[in-house]
């Protein structure tokens, strides 16, 4: 069994990732898994603890809403160490603040230009020894450097004590993609190229950089969600059953199907960039960062050779939602009415706003006539998020069970597969805020019936009666 972590320290605690989903979770796991370690944030502002705790009370409010008796645990819970990362000072008084813990999970939640700085530091205060770390995403920016950053952070953590996260993979839509796929019979007939036409991933946001310009262009949206929340969806639709339920099983087997997807052919990517993001605070007026890709992947097994697999991702599109459809062949023959292409029979996972799993199906439309429709059978259909996918993961970490987060070799896999479509020379082509992407993104699924759109109910608007 390991060991549990006894004290948990996150490195950005004034940061928006602390503001927006570490708080939060942390409230949510005080409520509902008697979370009862110290919490010690670290940040160079000039705070007092007090003003950190009024940063948690906000947080919380605003983001999942504030539960009093958890939040006021936080609040107690809640340490802050003051100091910027490259002075050795700053990690003697995260020791001395530590106390007794021996196994404290640290949290860097940070640039990631600062990991390696905040790792030496940990290592040669002494922080380090007994502990894990938890680094946040991107975790590199190409294969060369999540490959140099694995090395730097070996030299101090052995890799079960490294938790590289991918908040995604917390999502409970997302593990029950894993969940319905290996827990039925059903679908593991059809799920291959004898019956599989191809594969659509499409996370589409509503909104753009949302005053992150600076960050985002350091990224853009290859790096920002395709190498790790896209990539992971598409490895749990494709890989083939672990044949353990112990973590190292699931994710060897999640590194066979990552090694056998072939390097992006630039060929095969559309970038695009929303028109007045180069207006944006942060953003150099002749970026060439994309806000928008699409991109056509290959897998070469048995299983999947031939079938496209087609992931898109972008900023200003008409909608904010992430789903994968899955379309099945048509019937070889017209014994009734002619199956059209976008009348094919499917399967619909959506991961966000709400968690839908459906079939597509036809039946006869009433009358004499020997004619179809298309009806969506719903396996699982939620409104909205249940419990945050971070409070999950964190919990995880501080357990050890490292499944749902990233091996170093998995990783580097990844990268393997985008690293040819990021130095593309191919000057971004502009799209209109509130569309789906420039026009180019259509020749990818031409000679597959085009972008299968998702849709979205609009919320229903209440009006008080007076
Ligand atoms: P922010 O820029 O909002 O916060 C960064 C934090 O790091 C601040 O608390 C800042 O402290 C601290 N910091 C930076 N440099 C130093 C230094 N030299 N010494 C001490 N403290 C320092 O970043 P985010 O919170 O947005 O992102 C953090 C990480 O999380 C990044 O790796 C990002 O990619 C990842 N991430 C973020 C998401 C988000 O929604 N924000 C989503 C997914 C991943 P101070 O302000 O006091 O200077």
């Amino acid at each position: 069994m390991a060991v549990k972590s006894d004290a948990f320290v996150f490195f950005g605690a004034t940061g928006d990732l602390a503001y927006k989903q570490i708080f939060p979770a942390l409230q949510d796991m005080i409520r509902h898994e008697h979370f009862d370690l110290p919490i010690i944030g670290v940040a160079r502002s000039d705070w007092d603890l007090e003003r950190l705790r009024e940063r948690a009370r906000a947080s919380v409010r605003e983001h999942g809403g504030l539960e009093k008796h958890a939040c006021e645990k936080l609040c107690r819970l809640l340490q802050f160490v003051n100091g910027d990362y490259n002075d050795p000072g700053t990690f003697a008084r995260l020791r001395k603040q530590l106390g007794k813990a021996k196994h404290p999970l640290h949290y860097l939640a940070i640039p990631p230009s600062m990991f390696e700085t905040v790792v030496k530091g940990l290592d040669a205060s002494g922080c380090a020894d007994g502990a894990r770390v938890v680094v946040e995403k991107p975790f590199g920016r190409d294969l060369k450097s999540a490959h140099a950053l694995n090395r730097t952070l070996h030299r101090i953590f052995p890799e079960d004590a490294i938790f590289r996260i991918d908040h995604y993979l917390g999502k409970e839509a997302v593990q029950n993609l894993l969940y319905f796929r290996f827990a039925n019979t059903f679908l593991e007939p059809v799920w291959n190229r004898t019956y599989i036409e191809n594969v659509q991933i499409t996370m589409a946001e509503a909104f753009g950089v949302q005053g992150r310009g600076s960050f985002y262009e350091e990224v853009g949206a290859l790096r920002d969600v395709i190498q790790n929340h896209m990539l992971q969806v598409l490895v749990l639709l494709a890989m083939d059953a672990p044949t353990g339920r112990d973590a190292e099983s699931v994710r060897s087997e999640k590194l066979r199907l990552l090694r056998a997807i072939r390097p992006l052919d630039p060929e095969e990517v559309v970038r695009g960039q929303f028109a007045g993001y180069r207006s944006e605070p942060g953003v150099a007026r002749n970026s060439q960062m994309e806000t928008f890709a699409a991109l056509r992947l290959h897998i070469d097994t048995w299983r999947w050779a031939g079938v496209p697999f087609y992931i898109r991702a972008g900023k200003e599109m008409p909608v904010t939602c992430t789903e994968v459809l899955v379309t099945l062949k048509r019937p070889p023959l017209a014994v009734f009415d002619h199956v059209k292409r976008e009348d094919a029979n499917f399967f619909r996972f959506r991961l966000s706003p709400d968690v839908v799993i459906s079939a597509g199906a036809r039946v006869k439309k009433p009358g004499e006539a020997m004619r179809g429709e298309e009806v969506e059978l719903v396996a699982r259909s939620q409104p909205r998020r249940v419990r945050p996918p971070y409070s999950r993961l964190l919990g995880d970490a501080l357990r050890g069970d490292a499944e749902l987060f990233g091996r170093d070799d998995s990783i580097e896999a990844a990268w393997r597969i985008i690293d040819p479509a990021l130095n593309d020379a191919e000057k971004v082509s502009t799209y209109k805020p509130r569309t789906w992407g420039p026009a180019a993104a259509a020749r990818l699924t031409a000679g597959d019936g085009g972008w299968k759109d998702p849709v979205v109910a609009k919320p229903k608007t209440r009006t008080s009666k007076k």
